[in-house]
């Protein structure tokens, strides 16, 4: 009787209950909207760099850089939008290709994904980089193509694979009869300049526009105008809103952040059955968004940096030595080679930065100072994060 009156409640909840969500897809972080606020400026310097395309020239190079989240994919996708509209209007032969380049696991991926985006072919395996860019070159040289390649979230590749296939690409119109090639690189280090040889860096930079941080009133806005879109009518406040943009804004002005914290405090309002997105759904989407981060960070350590973290969980604010002790015990019990002692010390300090754990050095009097290491996180994620590996899942 009494399980029915739970589940009575639970499915009235769900059918009386009004989706607050209008639209999912626009609240994701890689959905373009029709309308960009307060990027009139960077809007225009894009679309002026590759408007000689219009003409049958080839576009100006182009580097756009700036912090995470302050716009630069949606500008950059924007103005290829439009211009992809007028060039198909004109009839023109142009063709611009986007690429997310952070995942490549090889050139090699970047370049085929680049040639297919203009109309190639290539055969499953058995090409090397420098033919495939080859026939790309070939490709728009028979064409007479006027070539665009937006190279998205660039200082990944470099940082990975050198800057040799940029150098590549910038010398490409010496090769090239007909057509042209145009790049569009977007970072978002803004060191990344220095990574690059000054030979690649003055032909890739022969524009470049800097995108600064919202602010929060600017955050306020952009969330305004997409919760209009993403929620039904009165189904989220002001106040929460507000807060979104407050915490984002306290960080370092990232709209995304701002927009998985309204999206995600949606889900949560909706999933509670409340009538709409208040304050205590944005705090409650904080936390599950760091712990997700924090899971993700855990998930994603190396084996004996996972084992560190288990040995200070179990040796419970011990210090470097009791730390190891347990470490090699845990070693061994999972029949694996052990690091040094001195690794592990070094482990814990990058752990310690990372934020997982709080390794103080403590003064105690006459023996000396010594770390007391414990966990920054709770043991519980721990347990669940760490328990999902077969290997460590004996452990815990
Ligand atoms: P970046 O590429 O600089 O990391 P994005 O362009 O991906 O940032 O922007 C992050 C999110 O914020 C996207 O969902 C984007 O649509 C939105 N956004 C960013 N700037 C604006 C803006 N000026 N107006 C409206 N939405 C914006
Ligand atoms: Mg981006």
């Amino acid at each position: 009787m009494e399980y029915d009156n739970i589940i009575d409640e639970i499915f009235n909840r769900v059918v009386t209950s009004k989706p607050l969500i209008k639209d999912r897809d626009v609240l994701r972080s890689d959905y373009v909207p029709d309308r960009l606020l307060y990027r009139d400026d960077e809007i225009r310097a894009v679309a002026e760099s590759l408007s000689p395309l219009l003409k049958g020239s080839r576009a100006s190079n182009l580097l756009l850089y700036g912090k995470p989240g302050t716009g630069k994919t949606a500008v950059a996708r924007y103005v290829l939008k439009h211009l992809q509209e007028r060039a198909r209007r004109y009839n023109l032969n142009v063709a611009l290709a986007y690429s997310n380049v952070k995942n490549a696991k090889r050139e090699y991926t970047v370049l085929v994904q680049l040639g297919e985006a203009i109309g190639l072919r290539f055969p499953f395996t058995g090409l090397a980089s420098s033919e495939i860019f080859t026939r790309i070159v070939n490709h728009i040289d028979e064409h007479g193509i006027d070539t665009v390649f937006v190279l998205d979230e660039i200082d990944f590749l470099v940082k990975k694979h050198g800057d040799e296939i940029l150098y590549q690409m910038t010398r490409a119109n010496e090769r090239l009869h007909k057509g042209s090639l145009g790049l569009v690189g977007i970072s978002n280090d803004l060191n990344f300049k220095d990574l690059l040889d000054p030979r690649v860096l003055s032909s890739l930079s022969e524009e470049e526009v800097l995108f600064s941080p919202y602010t929060v009133e600017e955050l306020r806005n952009i969330l305004m105008d997409r919760a209009k879109l993403g929620f039904n009518e009165g189904c989220i406040s002001d106040a929460a809103i507000n807060l979104c943009a407050a915490i984002a804004g306290a960080e370092h002005g990232d709209a995304r952040r701002a927009l998985d914290l309204l999206r995600v405090a949606g889900e949560v309002a909706e999933r509670e059955g409340a009538d709409m997105v208040e304050e205590r759904h944005v705090r409650i989407a904080e936390k599950r968004i760091e712990q997700d981060k924090v899971s993700e960070t855990l998930r994603k350590l190396p084996l004996h940096e996972k084992l560190v973290i288990v040995s200070v969980m179990l040796s419970n604010k011990g210090s470097t030595g009791d730390v190891y002790d347990t470490y090699i015990s845990l070693a061994k019990r999972l029949g694996v080679q052990p690091v040094t002692q001195r690794r592990v010390g070094m482990i814990v300090s990058e752990l310690d930065m990372q934020g997982l754990l709080y390794a103080p050095v403590v003064n105690q009097g006459r023996y000396g100072r010594t770390k007391r290491i414990s966990l920054a996180i709770q043991d519980s994620l721990v347990r669940e994060v760490l328990a999902e590996d077969p290997m460590l899942a004996v452990l815990l």
